[in-house]
Formats: structure tokens, sequence, C-alpha cells
């Protein structure tokens, strides 16, 4: 204990849950993590199968460079100490394997644009207030409560996305551009441009979030962490530590014990019972409300969330390990397949590819880690799961449609695979408890970036929320600053002032 601080339990050691921990720490609190996984970072994750180093998790890490607010975090939370950040340049590569055509977007501004007006000169103009709007988006920074960081590079503080609403001079693109992405490009001419800008990420998010990702893109401000993801989460779990905290793994909450209207501690799934002054839930929200509170404390905005809202689709995470030389591609691919196929009921017309060549502290020597990010059905695989063969038989087909596909882009890789590792909606379920596998929360649309979500729950005292599923959009940097957040909420409820700490 921290003297006569007041104690926290928190549910959930993944990145929203470890930066809570750590800032409660800082400002004097005693805290205790409890976590579902047998490892911390939730779906911040990387893991070895048949001595390869896979990585789930970070292609795109907002911020990584100093002058912005959520570099303070990452410094603060110590991991700018300790992982190596690598500048991704290359956003995404576009392959198209109907057409033979090939398009890198990279994070040369102008080349950029060039390179798409040369594609089609007749879309001029709709290229040129995209990639303007892009860069002016990149003024905003990530919320991250207030600030122990001075203004840098990148001048304005966002008091989280919704907080655009208020920005006079950002008002302009808000109404113009807060349409889903597959419907902003319909004004795009050109089919092949028109392909590459509603690929730049989920086609339903809004077009303001594409943007945004370019905009840091083309400032340098998006980046990778050497040696996979979970380098950027063991040093949040040291510090942690550090500062005097617990956390305990293979300890799933099955239940939050309520006293008078207050949280009083929890209870977990091996019987035993655990008491605080507060309890912050950083896991999954459906869980937290319907299964650890039992559905008594659930505010209207919530219900209407669970009944109207988009999550994030599940994954299926297809990687190969293969050893010896093979053609190498940027980080990032969108491959636009000749031949779709199908999972379940869904079509799988183009496949996400991350190429880790680049990265030989993941792999060393000769071998390398390619990707496949397919999104597929929940449902669909929950039934396979009941039966345990055609589980691992539909894993096993999916595995070999897409090295199928993906030989013609990497000739004679197929010889060169000697490990092939599947995530399906159930394994992300298994290690996460995510709802329905929806491994970012809800999508960022039109709707909800307008719309706060509630961190505390009327009739329930000592009790918060932190994490990706309060927070739109999900996100490496949205979850540890949601960590911060809540604790200087914390702070200001008990009336103390919120304080940051450097390693
Ligand atoms: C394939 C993939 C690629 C991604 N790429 C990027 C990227 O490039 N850039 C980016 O910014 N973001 C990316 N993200 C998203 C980002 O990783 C997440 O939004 C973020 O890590 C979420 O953190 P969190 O702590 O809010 O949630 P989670 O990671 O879900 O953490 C919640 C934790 O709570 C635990 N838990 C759940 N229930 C219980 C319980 N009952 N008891 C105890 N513990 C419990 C879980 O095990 C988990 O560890 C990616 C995610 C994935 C899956």
């Amino acid at each position: 204990m921290n003297g006569n601080n007041k104690s926290i339990i928190i549910i959930g050691g993944g990145l929203a849950g470890l930066s809570a921990g750590c800032y409660a720490l800082m400002n004097g609190y005693d805290v205790q993590v409890f976590e579902h996984a047998a490892i911390p970072g939730g779906v911040c994750t990387s893991w070895k199968t048949d001595n390869y180093m896979i990585d789930g998790c970070i292609h795109w890490l907002m911020g990584h460079r100093p002058g912005t607010s959520v570099y303070e975090v990452y410094r603060e939370l110590g991991i700018t100490d300790a992982a190596k950040f690598l500048d991704a340049g290359s956003y995404i590569n576009f392959v198209d394997g109907r057409t033979g055509n090939q398009f890198e977007l990279i994070a040369d501004y102008e080349k950029t644009r060039d390179r798409l007006i040369a594609i089609s000169p007749a879309d001029k103009n709709t290229i040129e207030k995209f990639l303007r709007a892009s860069v002016v988006m990149a003024d905003l920074q990530i919320p991250t409560g207030g600030s122990s960081w001075k203004k840098g590079a990148i001048k304005n503080l966002w008091d989280k996305l919704t907080g655009l609403w208020r920005m006079g001079r950002m008002l302009g693109y808000l109404f113009r551009y807060n349409l889903p992405l597959n419907e902003y490009v319909k004004r795009i001419k050109n089919p092949w441009v028109r392909d590459i800008i509603v690929n730049l990420f989920l086609q339903d998010m809004t077009t303001l979030f594409s943007m945004l990702m370019i905009g840091y893109l083309f400032r340098n401000q998006l980046g990778m962490v050497e040696g996979g993801s979970i380098r950027f989460v063991l040093p949040i779990e040291k510090r942690l530590k550090k500062l005097g905290g617990r956390i305990t793994y293979n300890a799933t909450v099955e239940k939050v014990l309520v006293e008078n209207g207050a949280a009083v501690g929890v209870k977990l799934a091996d019987g035993s019972v655990h008491r605080s002054d507060i309890v912050i839930s950083a896991a999954d929200l459906h869980s937290t409300l319907y299964d650890m509170l039992d559905g008594k404390y659930v505010p209207e905005r919530f219900r209407y969330m669970f009944g109207n809202w988009k999550m994030f689709s599940p994954l299926m995470l297809v990687s190969f390990g293969v050893k010896g030389e093979i053609k190498r591609y940027p980080p990032v691919n969108v491959i636009f397949l000749k031949e779709p196929f199908k999972i379940g009921t869904v079509t799988v017309d183009r496949l996400l590819v991350r190429d880790y060549s680049y990265d030989k502290a993941m792999n060393p020597g000769d071998r390398t880690v390619i990707q496949a990010e397919i999104e597929t059905e929940y449902d669909y695989w929950m039934g396979l799961r009941k039966n345990e063969e055609a589980y691992y038989k539909e894993k096993d087909a999916v595995a070999h449609k897409v090295l199928d596909r993906i030989e013609d882009f990497y000739p004679g890789i197929k010889a060169k695979v000697e490990m092939i590792d599947v995530a399906t909606p159930y394994t992300f379920l298994r290690y996460t408890r995510n709802y329905r596998s929806a491994f970012e929360g809800w999508l960022m649309t039109g709707e909800t970036i307008k719309m706060s979500v509630p961190k505390i729950l009327d009739g329930l005292k000592n009790f918060y929320l932190a994490g990706q599923w309060v927070e739109p959009g999900g996100g490496v940097p949205t979850a540890v600053a949601s960590g911060r957040r809540v604790i200087r909420k914390l702070c200001r409820d008990d009336k103390k002032e919120f304080i940051t700490k450097l390693p």
C-alpha cells in the first residue's frame, strides 16, 4: 500500500489498463491490475510459433516522434526509453492483381499528389483537396487529458476528436468530409484512384479518420515498433511494477462487487474476492456491463450504442514463416486478388498483407513473416468452433487459399513456408474477451465522432471505464491516452492535483 492512499483495482492489463495503472501510481494510489491473459497488452501483442516471431498489432503508430501530445504519454510510460520506433515512410503499397497496377502511398506529400494526378488528371481537384485537408487534419492532437507537455511542432490540443467539432478552422472540413469513405469516393472518376482512396482505412469509417492518418504520415508522425508490438507493451508493464503496482495474470474478473451503490472490489473466476476503494474497468465494455455488473447499470447511451453503432469487424490473421529469399514488399500492402475466394458467406477480394522483411529484430537471418489480415464473420467461426475438427480444417483451408493467392506476388513462396499460424475471431475472443471479437471496439463514423461516451455509470460510485470501448475508433495512442485521462478524472473527483512523472 502507498501510505493511507486509496486502493484501485484495474480490470484488464491491455494498453489502457496498464496506462491507467501507471498514472494512478504516479498520483499516489495503490494499484492492483487483474489480467485475463497470461501476458500484458491485450490485442496489442506479438507471439512466437515454431520459433517465428509473429506480430498481431501495430503497423501505424501515431505520434511516434517528439512534438505530439501522445509522444509525451509514451515518454511518461517509459516506452520511448525502451522501444525503438521506425518511421513508417510508406502507408500502403497497393497492388492490383487484376490489372497489374501498383501505387505506393509514401510520406512525401508532393510526390504522392503528383503521382495520383498523373494516374488521373481528371481528378486533380479532388486529389488536391483531399491531400490538403489531410495535412490540416494532422494539426489535431490525440486527447491525453491536459498536460505536462508543451506545445510543439503540431499546434492545437484536441480534446478528443469530438473536440474537432468546436474548432473553427476545422469546421469546413468537418462538414465536408464527415461522411463514410465509401460515400466520399463516389466523386472520384478514375477507378484505380478510387480503389486506392477507399482502401486507406475501413470503408464505413468517416473520411476524416483516413485524412488524419495520411496527414500524420506526411508530417512523419506515423511509425512502427522495431521487434514487434510486444516491445511497446513490456516497458509499460515494467514502469507499472517499478512504480509499485501489482499485476496478476490468468486472473479473470467475474464480478464487480457492489455495496450501497458503490464498487468495492472484484470477484475472480477462481472464486477469490479482492476489495478496493475504486474499480476501473479497462476491459471489454459489454462483459463489464452485462456480466460483471449483471446489467444493473446500463445507461441509455450504452443501450443505444450496442443497438446502433457499428463495431470493427472481426479479423483473421494468417501468418507464414518463410525461410530463404523472397521478393520484398513495403511493410503494409493491399493486394487486389485476381481470384477472390470465400470464407463463410464473405467474398475475399483483397488482402491486407504485412511484410516483416524490414524488421530483422523480429526474425533474424533469412527468415521472415508474411501475414494476411482478413475481415471475417464472427458467427461463422464461433459456429465452426463447436466442432473442433471442422474448425481446424477450415483454418487450414483458408491458409492454403491465401498462400495460393500470394504466390502470384511472392513467386516461389510456397516452397519456402515452414510455419503457418492462423488466428480467428475465436482466438481473439479467447485471449482478449472483446465483444464479438471487435478487436478495436466501435468504428469512428459520422455519428460516433460527435458523441461522447460515458466513463462513469449513473448509480454506481467509485467505478470508472477506460479503453477502446469508450473511445470510438480505438487505437494504440487512444488506449494509452484513455488510461491517463481516467486517472485525471479520478484526481479531479478526489480533489487532487493530477501529476505526471517521467521515468
Ligand atoms: C491486428 C490489429 C492491428 C492493429 N493495428 C493498430 C495500429 O496499427 N495502430 C493503432 O493505433 N492501433 C492498432 N490496433 C488497435 C489497438 O491495438 C487497440 O485499439 C488497443 O490496443 C486497445 O487497447 P485496450 O487496452 O483499450 O483494449 P484491449 O487490448 O482489448 O485490453 C483489454 C484487456 O482486458 C482484459 N480482460 C478482458 N476481460 C477481462 C476480465 N473479465 N478480467 C480480466 N481481464 C480482462 C483482456 O484480456 C485485455 O488484455 C490494432 C489491433 C489489432 C488487433
